[in-house]
């Protein structure tokens, strides 16, 4: 067995969550005991004390009203900051929780390289979205490589083009009957109706449906859709699993150098920079009550209560929070928010000194334990080329299963689970080591809203409907899959409704 990538005692662990900023942490020297020892120095948090304590059902204050705004929204994630840049002519506020704007679309940067936390490439899918990027001023690289896919140690570049009769079928190390399997499903899902079926595709789990072709495939789409949807095949809808074998590599692909954070701050900055102190950080909404025409938010700044009465509200917050801040929904509507559920993502950044990787964008590792993929930050502008001496930072992928959320609150056991991911990182490609200065670690503690059985059909169009003067925006109120662009389309559209009120 080849030593681990992480020499601990040479390299800077960061841990944070969300997107806050820890200050290192130190490691431990290669061959000591993996369990490492309690990290010393201050380390950062996602602001979700009040959100834990509303999930608690804990008495918080409110404050008779001490403002006033026609409109509030709720959240400063993409979906947030695109409804505030619609709204920016008008009277409103935006109330973020965190201490920066972008959300789970979040850039940081290290020794002047910009990595991703979260959401790393956009597809046009169809004219309003180019129009809407457009607005913003995106100006996005082409992602120029197919994805690649580790199986059992093999590199297939390109694998899943969408094509049957595709060549890279002859590339996977497995037998005839294997490949045939693999291009009979290509054939069959390309064969269906995606509209015709939805509703039978939703009800059915994606596991269901690829039971006849195989545990290799089942294999590759339990790395896939974890990454992309926050389930495995048996906890994902079919709709989401065919939609995505079927349509997905026909659509071009792109990106900003270190990822979609580019573009959130791209969406903030189109609102005049007059009107962005309305643009508010660090204020954790924690109740929204309809009162006659008016609707009152409560908020925690600074550790002070604050009411603002409004006469619309947009809530661009993930429906696992939503509704069990707003106060009243009908019984379907929050029974089919509370019923949605959210993956944790942990997301870790390895900064090398120089290059280490440039072979494709996405690659996935078939099978891996501790993470689905990496992304190298710069591929997008660099490629192949450029001076492989420069420093390069990868972004690894870790999807955790709901049950190990408990362990993003314990500093230890995140750092642990990074531990992990680099060694095993480290053990296929032992050439990375010496490169390897810092690893910088995110949990996200609800990241990705998963592609479950009935989401499409069921939960999402009750979840979204409007209520009175509130409106429901962020990406899981109407997507194919949880993306940038659709919470875009979302904040813009609930933004609109409740402008008509004003
Ligand atoms: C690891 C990962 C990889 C991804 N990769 C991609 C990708 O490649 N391409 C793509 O298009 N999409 C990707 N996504 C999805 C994309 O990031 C999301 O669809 C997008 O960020 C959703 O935007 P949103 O505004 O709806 O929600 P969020 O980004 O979740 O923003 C919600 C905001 O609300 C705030 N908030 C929550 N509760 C409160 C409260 N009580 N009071 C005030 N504020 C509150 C949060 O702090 C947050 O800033 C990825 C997501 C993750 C987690």
């Amino acid at each position: 067995m080849s030593e681990p990538l992480s020499r601990r005692s040479f390299i800077r662990w960061v841990l944070a969550a969300g997107a806050a900023m820890g200050c290192p942490i130190p490691g431990k020297a290669a061959g000591e005991d993996k369990t490492p020892s309690t990290p010393s120095g201050t380390l950062h948090s996602e602001s979700h004390t009040v959100c834990h304590q509303v999930r608690d059902e804990d008495r918080l204050p409110v404050p008779p009203p001490s403002r006033k705004a026609d409109l509030v929204i709720v959240g400063g994630g993409p979906s947030g900051l695109a409804a505030a840049d619609r709204a920016q002519d008008a009277d409103f506020v935006l109330l973020e929780k965190e201490e920066h704007v972008g959300g789970n679309a979040y850039t940081e940067k290290w020794e002047g390289l910009r990595y991703g936390t979260g959401s790393a490439w956009a597809t046009l899918f169809n004219p309003e979205v180019e129009a809407m990027f457009k607005r913003w001023k995106f100006e996005m690289n082409p992602i120029k490589s197919l994805d690649a896919t580790c199986f059992n140690g093999t590199w297939v570049p390109g694998f899943w083009d969408g094509n049957p009769d595709s060549p890279v079928f002859d590339q996977v190390p497995f037998s005839d009957e294997v490949r045939r399997n693999m291009r009979r499903f290509c054939k069959d899902v390309n064969a269906m109706d995606l509209e015709k079926d939805k509703k039978k595709l939703d009800r059915t789990p994606f596991s269901e449906l690829l039971r006849p072709y195989g545990p290799e495939l089942l294999a590759y789409w339990n790395t896939y859709g974890p990454s992309n949807w926050g389930c495995s095949a048996a906890e994902s809808s079919s709709f989401i699993g065919v939609q995505c074998a079927k349509e997905w590599t026909v659509l071009p692909r792109f990106s900003f150098e270190g990822g979609l954070g580019v573009g959130s701050q791209k969406v903030y900055e189109s609102i005049k920079p007059e009107r962005r102190s309305r643009v508010e950080t660090g204020a954790t909404v924690y109740k929204v009550r309809k009162l006659g025409k008016k609707v009152l938010v409560s908020y925690f700044k600074g550790g002070e209560p604050v009411t603002i009465e409004a006469k619309a509200v947009v809530m661009a917050t993930p429906k696992f929070i939503t509704w069990r801040v707003v106060e009243g929904l009908p019984e379907k509507q929050r029974q089919a928010m509370a019923s949605m559920k959210y993956a944790p993502f942990m997301v870790y950044n390895l900064c090398f000194s120089r290059v280490v990787y440039n072979q494709a964008y996405e690659n996935f590792v078939v099978g891996a334990k501790h993470f689905t993929d990496f992304v190298p930050a710069d591929f997008v502008t660099k490629g192949k080329e450029g001076d492989l001496s420069r420093p390069q930072i990868l972004t690894v992928y870790s999807p955790q299963k709901q049950e190990d959320r408990y362990v993003f609150l314990d500093d230890k056991a995140t750092l642990a689970k990074a531990y992990a991911a680099v060694d095993e990182l480290g053990e296929m490609f032992p050439s990375w080591k010496e490169h390897l200065k810092e690893v910088r670690v995110y949990r996200r503690g609800h990241a990705m809203p998963m592609s479950m059985p009935g989401f499409y059909t069921g939960l999402q169009p009750l979840a979204r409907k409007d209520f009175g003067r509130v409106f429901f925006a962020a990406s899981d109120a109407d997507c194919d899959v949880s993306d940038f662009a659709f919470a875009g389309l979302n904040g813009i559209n609930a933004v609109e409704k409740a402008l008509k009120l004003l």
